[in-house]
């Protein structure tokens, strides 16, 4: 049996660019475990971490600002890097990158090798303004 490609890529040495999406979306049962865990109603979890999507049906997480990339997850604790509920993260971070490879990750590595820094944090920046629907709030 052939063996899986290792994984070309590593969460622990990346700002976590992926939890800057403008566009995470989050399906019902994700809020329902977001509000067992904090010990809340479904509908206050819907709205405190939830907001309207590319559609009208389509919810999303909401953003704090990130002065890293703009805008980050309201979950994504700023100075770790880290995700504050990974235990009962949305599946579609659990899906995350789907594959064995980083796009970003590829793009961070490389340029941390031509800066010469293992620690330079590659800017991608989401500028305000650039999806309305999705800002803040
Ligand atoms: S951007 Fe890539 S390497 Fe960084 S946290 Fe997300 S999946 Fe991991
Ligand atoms: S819930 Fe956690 S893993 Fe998902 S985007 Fe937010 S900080 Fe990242």
């Amino acid at each position: 049996m052939p063996k899986a490609l290792p994984d070309l890529y590593d969460c622990l040495k990346c700002p976590s660019y992926c939890c800057t999406y403008p566009r995470i979306p989050i399906t019902k049962r994700d809020v329902r475990r977001l509000a067992k865990h904090f010990g809340i109603a479904e509908e206050e979890a819907d709205e405190k971490f939830t907001k309207r999507g590319w559609t009208s049906r389509e919810r999303v997480i909401r953003h704090q600002k990130d002065e890293v990339f703009g805008s980050a997850c309201r979950f994504l604790d700023l100075k770790t890097r880290l995700c504050t509920v990974h235990a009962v993260r949305p599946s579609v971070c659990r899906g995350h990158p789907e594959g064995p490879t980083c796009g970003y990750y590829v793009f961070l590595t490389s340029e941390r090798r031509d800066q010469e820094d293992p620690a330079f944090v590659a800017r991608a920046y989401n500028l305000p303004g650039e999806f309305p629907q999705l800002e803040e709030g």
